[in-house]
C-alpha cells in the first residue's frame, strides 16, 4: 500500500509555512529526521566540503513504494499527518511534507529506496524540482538521498554560507541534538573522508560519552550525576554536571518529547539550582530530557525553530530546579550527613559512667540572625529527604499548579521511625532566588512576611520559616559536634524516669555534641549546666523533656532518626516566635536562607511554610 498523501489546502495552510533549508545543517535535519520516523536503525551521514558539495543520509528504515518514491518530493506530501488537530498530538518529527520538495528545489537530488517487501528499489534523480531519472533499480532496504551542490540555483543563498568550518560546525550541531535522543539508533558521520563521529547504539549514557567524553578515561560517568523525577504532569531525567567538574563551556541540552529544544527559562532553573555552587562565570552541563503530554506543549509548527512553549512553566520550572537540587544535594552532601559512617567525631556512646565531652564551641554573642558563615551554609543538607539512605527520589504529583511529594510513607534504616515529614510541597514559590534581596517585603500580624514577588505574592510564616532553617543547622551541628554552648550562671536540674534515663544516657553524646553540658547527678537526674547558645533565653528543662519524649513517642532508636529528633526540637523550641516583629534586615535575611534549602515549601514535620498568590489569583478576587 502506499501510504504518501497530499494534505488538502486547508490543512496546508494551518502549517506555518516557511523556509525550511537554509543551511546544510537544516538539510541534513530533515533528512536524519526522515530517517528516524522511518524507524532506522542505523544512519550513515557523509559529508563533503561541509554539505556545500555533499550531503548524503542512508539508513536501513521501511523505505518507499514506487508510487511513495516519488510523491515524496511534492509539497505538503507527508505520510505523517491527516488532520489538523495531529499536529497537537504528533510525536514524530517531520510533519509538513514540505522538506523534501523545498530540498529538491535548491539541489540536485539521487535517491534510491526500497521496502522489504520489494524486490526491486527505485531510483529518482531530480535537479531542482525536475525529474530527471526515475527508475528500478536494485539496491538494499531503506533510503539513501545524496543532496548534492546544495543552491546551486541560488546564488544569494550560497554567498550566505559562512566559512566551512562554521558551517561544518552547525551541522555537527544539529546532528548532536538528533543522536542524543537516539541513543537505540547507531549513527556515523563522515565528513571529507574523515569518520568524525562512530556512535554505536546504546544508552543515552553511552551516546552522551561516546560524544562528549573521553571513552578512555570516563570522562563523562565520572562527571555527571543523574536527575530523575516522574510526576503528573511531565517526568525529568537525565544528567548533570558535578558542580566542581563545571567549567565556563557548557554543554546544555534540553530536549523534550524527542526534540531538542532551546529554553531560556528553564535553563534558569538549572542555573538557580546550581546557584552558589558554581563561580559566576562558570555554566552548568547537563542533559535534561522532558516527557510530557503532548497536549501540554505547544507543538513547534516551524521546523527550523527550536523554542517550545509549555502549559505551565512554572510548575516545570519548580520541578526541574528541584530535581536538579536534589540530584546535587545527594551528590555532594551525602558524604557529610551519613550519620552511620560519621568519621568526623567520635563519641563513645555513653554507658552509665563518665562520658568523654566533645569539642564545644561557646559563642555568647549568638544570633540566630547572623549566623551567616559561621554555620557552614553551603554544607548544610540541602534536602530533607536525601538525608535518608535507601530514600526513593521525590516523585511529585501536580495538583493545582502545587507539587506534593509522594514519598510519604519512608522507613528510615529500617527501624519503625518514620519522619513526619510525609509531604513536602514545592509551592511555585521558588522565584527568581538570586534577586530575593530586591523584592519588597513586609511584616503582616507579627507572624507572616510578605514577599512581593515577579510572580505573585509570596507568605511566609515566620516561624516555621526559622524552623527549618534551624533544622537543618542543628542537623549540621551535629554531624560534626560543634554546637555552640552557652553556659548557664544557675544550673538546672533534670529530673527523670528510669526508662527516660536510659534514653537520656543514649542521647548524652549527641546532646553534648549540639551545646548542652550535661553532668549525671544521681541514677534519676542530671545536672545541666550549659545550653546550646540558640537557647540562651529560655528554660532548657522543657526543651531536653520535650527531645526524650518525642524520641521515646516516635520509638527513634538510631543515631540518625534522634538527631533529627534533636534538631527539629531545638530547631522549634530557638525559632522566633510569633509576634516578634522582625526589621527588614531581619526578614530579608530569614527569606534569604530560607530559600537556600533546597525544600522549603514545608517544615520537617510537613507544616506548611510557603503560600502564594499568583498574579492571577489575585487579579480574579477583583473581576
Ligand atoms: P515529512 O517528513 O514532513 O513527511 P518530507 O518532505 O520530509 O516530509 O518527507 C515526505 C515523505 O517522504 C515522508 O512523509 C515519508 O513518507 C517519505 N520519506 C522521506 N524520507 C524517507 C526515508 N528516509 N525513509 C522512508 N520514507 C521517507
Ligand atoms: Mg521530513
Amino acid at each position: 500500500m502506499d501510504i504518501i498523501h497530499l494534505l488538502p489546502d486547508s490543512v496546508a495552510n494551518q502549517i506555518a509555512a516557511g523556509e525550511v533549508i537554509q543551511r546544510p545543517a537544516s538539510c541534513l535535519k530533515e533528512l536524519v529526521e526522515n530517517s528516524l520516523d522511518a524507524q532506522a536503525t542505523r544512519v550513515q551521514v557523509i559529508v563533503r566540503d561541509a554539505g556545500r558539495t555533499l550531503l548524503q543520509v542512508i539508513d536501513d528504515g521501511i523505505g518507499m513504494s514506487e508510487t511513495d518514491a516519488r510523491l515524496a518530493f511534492e509539497r505538503h506530501a507527508t505520510s505523517k499527518i491527516r488532520e489538523a488537530q495531529d499536529l497537537f498530538s504528533l510525536r514524530t518529527m517531520g510533519f509538513r511534507g514540505e522538506a523534501l520538495a523545498s530540498i529538491c528545489a535548491v539541489a540536485q537530488v539521487e535517491m534510491t529506496t526500497r521496502r522489504k517487501e520489494d524486490e526491486t528499489g527505485t531510483l529518482i534523480e531530480i535537479h531542482g524540482s525536475d525529474v530527471v531519472r526515475e527508475e528500478p533499480c536494485v539496491c538494499p532496504v531503506g533510503t539513501n538521498i545524496k543532496v548534492s551542490n546544495l543552491f546551486f540555483n541560488v546564488p544569494v543563498r550560497r554567498k550566505f554560507l559562512k566559512t566551512d568550518q562554521t558551517e561544518l560546525r552547525n551541522l555537527l550541531t544539529e546532528f548532536y541534538h538528533i543522536v542524543l535522543v537516539y541513543p537505540k539508533v547507531s549513527f556515523t558521520f563522515v565528513h571529507n573522508d574523515e569518520i568524525l563521529l562512530e556512535l554505536p547504539a546504546g544508552s543515552e549514557k553511552q551516546r552522551i560519552e561516546a560524544i562528549f567524553g573521553n571513552p578512555k578515561k570516563n570522562v563523562f560517568t565520572s562527571s555527571f550525576v543523574e536527575i530523575k523525577t516522574d510526576t503528573e504532569m511531565v517526568n525529568i531525567r537525565g544528567f548533570v554536571i558535578k558542580p566542581e567538574s563545571a567549567t565556563k563551556k557548557a554543554e546544555q541540552y534540553f530536549f523534550v518529547n524527542g526534540r531538542y529544544m532551546r529554553h531560556p527559562y528553564f535553563l534558569k532553573a538549572v542555573q538557580t539550582a546550581y546557584s552558589a555552587m558554581l563561580p559566576s562565570d562558570y555554566q552548568p552541563s547537563f542533559f535534561i530530557y522532558f516527557d510530557i503530554a503532548p497536549e501540554a506543549i505547544d507543538v513547534n509548527i516551524h521546523p527550523t525553530k527550536t523554542e517550545i512553549k509549555f502549559a505551565d512553566e512554572q510548575t516545570i520550572f519548580q520541578i526541574l530546579m528541584a530535581s536538579v537540587r536534589e540530584a546535587l544535594g545527594k551528590f555532594t552532601l551525602a558524604p557529610q550527613i551519613d550519620f552511620d559512617t560519621q568519621g568526623s567525631i567520635d563519641i563513645p556512646v555513653a554507658t552509665g559512667g563518665a562520658v568523654s565531652k566533645p569539642q564545644v564551641t561557646v559563642d555568647p554573642n549568638y544570633n540566630p540572625f547572623h549566623t551567616r558563615g559561621t554555620i557552614y551554609p553551603d554544607r548544610a543538607p540541602k534536602n530533607w529527604e536525601s538525608l535518608y539512605e535507601g530514600v526513593q527520589g521525590a516523585e511529585f504529583r501536580v495538583q493545582n499548579s502545587e507539587v506534593r511529594s509522594q514519598s510519604s510513607e519512608f522507613r528510615v534504616q529500617n527501624s519503625e521511625f518514620r519522619s513526619q515529614n510525609s509531604e513536602f510541597r514545592i509551592q511555585n514559590s521558588e522565584f527568581r532566588l538570586q534577586d530575593a534581596e530586591n523584592y519588597p517585603m513586609w511584616q503582616y500580624g507579627g507572624k507572616y512576611i510578605f514577599v512581593q514577588t515577579e510572580s505573585g505574592l509570596m507568605m511566609v510564616n515566620q516561624h516555621r520559616a526559622h524552623i527549618a532553617v534551624l533544622f537543618y543547622q542543628f542537623l549540621e551541628q551535629l554531624g560534626h559536634a560543634q554546637g555552640a554552648m552557652q553556659q548557664l550562671l544557675f544550673p538546672e536540674v533534670l529530673n527523670l524516669q528510669a526508662d527516660e534515663m536510659i534514653l537520656a544516657g543514649q542521647l548524652l553524646p549527641d546532646l553534648q555534641a549540639i551545646g548542652f553540658d550535661l553532668e549525671q547527678l544521681s541514677p534519676d537526674s542530671y545536672s545541666i549546666q550549659g545550653v546550646p547558645a540558640q537557647l540562651a533565653n529560655q528554660s532548657p528543662l522543657p526543651v531536653l523533656q520535650h527531645i526524650i519524649r518525642q524520641v521515646h513517642e516516635r520509638g527513634a532508636d538510631t543515631q540518625a532518626e534522634w538527631r533529627e529528633q534533636i534538631a527539629l526540637s531545638l530547631a522549634e523550641n530557638a525559632a522566633i516566635p510569633y509576634g516578634k516583629s522582625l526589621n527588614e534586615t531581619e526578614m530579608r535575611d530569614l527569606i534569604s536562607r530560607l530559600t537556600q534549602l533546597s525544600s522549603y515549601g514545608r517544615t520537617p514535620d510537613g507544616k506548611t511554610i510557603i503560600s502564594l498568590m499568583s498574579d492571577e489569583e489575585m487579579n480574579r478576587r477583583f473581576s
